[in-house]
């Protein structure tokens, strides 16, 4: 456990999972009936960008970093604007009190989930790191619509399943410190959770280094039992090298009705502003699609 997330803070993989996670909420508020969000691997729920750990990677000037200058320097190919749900997720970040002038601290997903959902929706959080769990619970102590849980986050998928509210999203970000270990457990945790909640929404975010490590866990979202399965990946680099991340995805299970539609235009304005050193490369695509019907409800 020696993964803290604060040094990767606001990177080019937390900008992809972040906006993906914007639009599964938005999804989610559709409808006026409460959901629950369960955030199986929280974080610490808050970061200093100008705290010791960012600076030393300085990874979030490479990630949220440019869409808060779109319109200046190199990567100014935006047209001088962001899509409304790129501007929309951007907002929401520097609505967060200690933001007033210019993005000091980013939230991490849980802080972004809770200052989305409404009154009546509800949030579990779990994190096993101790001092992690301590920060996330200090961050949330004046909200009661918040749990936090200081536990391994896939067990606790087994209690907190299904939700009261019946309707929501489970979130699974692990750090992946050893890559087929972590796939093995998520295929786990899913598995008995769509079995426990078969019509939750789940997100699972993934990093992409060599695309052969990636591909057994894509194959299985395949025929995992899920009724839709979308892919959003976005790539700075080939994803040809173990050795760093170049790029990562979010596959969404029981993907909300035109999740592609509302995601395209955001990842294509993405794959723009944070390309590296060649064109950003990006996917959007249905692992699995239902055969196309009438649409069922909003999750
Ligand atoms: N989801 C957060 C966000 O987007 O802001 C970032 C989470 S970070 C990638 C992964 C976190 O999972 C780390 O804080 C780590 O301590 C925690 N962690 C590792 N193994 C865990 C487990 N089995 N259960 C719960 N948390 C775990």
């Amino acid at each position: 456990m020696n993964y803290r997330h604060a040094y990767h803070a606001g990177n080019f993989a937390d900008v992809l999972k972040h906006v993906v996670l914007s639009a599964l909420v938005d999804a989610l508020k559709a409808k006026p009936s409460s959901f629950a969000v369960i955030d199986t691997h929280a974080g610490s729920g808050c970061y200093a960008l100008e705290g010791k750990e960012a600076e030393k990677t300085g990874e979030w000037r490479e990630g949220v970093g440019r869409l808060l200058f779109p319109d200046v320097g190199p990567h100014a190919s935006t047209g001088g604007t962001l899509p409304p749900l790129l501007r929309h997720w951007l907002d929401g970040l520097l609505a967060l009190p200690g933001n007033e002038h210019g993005l000091k601290l980013y939230p991490g997903s849980p802080l972004q989930a809770a200052m989305a959902m409404r009154e009546t929706d509800s949030a579990q959080l779990c994190e096993l790191h101790p001092e992690e769990a301590a920060r996330l619970r200090e961050v949330f102590r004046h909200d009661r619509r918040v749990h936090v849980h200081q536990r391994d986050g896939y067990e606790a998928l087994k209690a907190l399943l299904p939700p009261k509210e019946k309707r929501g999203l489970v979130l699974i970000d692990p750090p992946y410190e050893t890559q087929e270990a972590e796939y093995g457990l998520i295929e786990q945790a899913l598995k008995g959770a769509l079995a426990r909640w078969p019509t939750g929404v789940y997100a699972v975010w993934y990093p992409i280094k060599l695309r052969s490590q990636v591909q057994p866990f894509l194959r299985w979202l395949g025929h995992c039992g899920a009724r839709r399965v979308l892919r959003a990946e976005l790539l700075v680099r080939p994803d040809d090298s173990p050795l760093r991340l170049n790029g990562s995805g979010m596959a969404v299970l029981n993907a909300p009705w035109k999740l592609d539609q509302t995601l395209r235009e955001p990842l294509r304005a993405l794959a723009r502003l944070l390309a590296q050193e060649r064109p950003a490369e990006w996917r959007l695509d249905w692992l699995v699609e239902e055969e196309a019907a009438a649409p069922s409800p909003a999750p």
